[in-house]
């Protein structure tokens, strides 16, 4: 297996890890998950954005340029093989002797790439799944995909736990979005999630579905939406790189509707499919 460290690509028994390096002791770093469908690479060009988006909003400096990241991605991929899969992407601020405020600006950070093989979810997607609704106690910057994952964590574990596929993530009586996964709720045929603002993390894969939906004629209005429209809702669904469109048909206890996927869903999950077989730019 080959990864990526520090600009190179070696086997994966090569690689290690500082243990001052600020990812390890602070979280102090970034992260993307890219997929892979077919060995080729899905909306990379917006993951490599929102990965230079979330370094600077942490003031970290990646020390490549985002064509030459890209092209080093590529290699990976071919180097591994990988058919359906997703390549996984972080940069720390580097390494230095351990204290909270920045390291000299002669530090470089540490940007590291490794692959997987990942198979689509095909029947969960068909089925549906279950989620759990927890408060959600995350700090106030979840725009930025930062390696600091523990109310993701915890969240995630809970609803696990429990026999949940996610946990779906509410501040007071407005739902944000899912554990590692965007929310969303359709009701008389208007698909709803929560705004791209500082307490969600503007996913991928809900720009692709807000995309689609424009294309299909369904209506899309980003307006946050309470927990008692979200249990009185017609279908509900998550999104993510690797759920892709996943009907959600319980919550808690509850049922969704009648139990099963909707419509909507099943239309979004179509046009989801379409689109990556053509692999538009959103
Ligand atoms: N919100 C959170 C908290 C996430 O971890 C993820 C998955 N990275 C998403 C939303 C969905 O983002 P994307 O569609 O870009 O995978």
């Amino acid at each position: 297996e080959t990864v990526f460290v520090n600009g190179e690509l070696m086997d994966r028994k090569e690689a290690k890890v500082d243990i001052e390096d600020r990812g390890y002791q602070f979280g102090d770093g970034i992260y993307e998950v890219v997929r892979v469908y077919g060995g080729k690479t899905f909306t990379m060009k917006e993951h490599m954005e929102r990965f230079y988006q979330s370094a600077e909003k942490i003031k970290l400096h990646i020390p490549h340029e985002m064509d030459e990241l890209t092209g080093l991605i590529n290699r990976l991929i071919e180097a591994n093989s990988i058919h359906d899969g997703i390549v996984y992407l972080q940069a720390t601020r580097g390494v230095a002797s351990r204290q909270h405020h920045f390291p000299a600006s002669d530090v470089k950070g540490s940007v590291v790439a490794y692959t997987k093989e990942v198979p689509v979810p095909q029947s969960q997607m068909d089925q549906g799944v279950t989620v759990k609704l927890i408060e959600d106690v995350r700090w106030l910057r979840c725009d930025i995909k930062s390696l600091n994952l523990l109310g993701n964590l915890l969240a995630k574990e809970e609803a696990a736990s429990e026999g949940h596929f996610e946990a779906i993530l509410h501040r007071g009586d407005l739902v944000t979005e899912g554990s590692s996964s965007n929310a969303f709720m359709v009701k008389d045929g208007v698909v709803r999630t929560h705004p791209a603002t500082n307490l969600i993390l503007n996913g991928i894969t809900r720009r692709v579905i807000r995309d689609v939906a424009g294309s299909e004629g369904i209506p899309f209005q980003e307006d946050a939406f309470t927990l008692d429209e979200l249990l009185s809702a017609d279908e509900v669904f998550i999104a993510s790189t690797t759920s892709e469109v996943m009907p959600v048909v319980k919550i808690g206890e509850r049922l969704v509707g009648e139990g099963h996927p909707g419509a909507v869903t099943r239309k979004l999950q179509g046009a989801f499919r379409k689109r990556i077989e053509q692999e538009a730019p959103v």
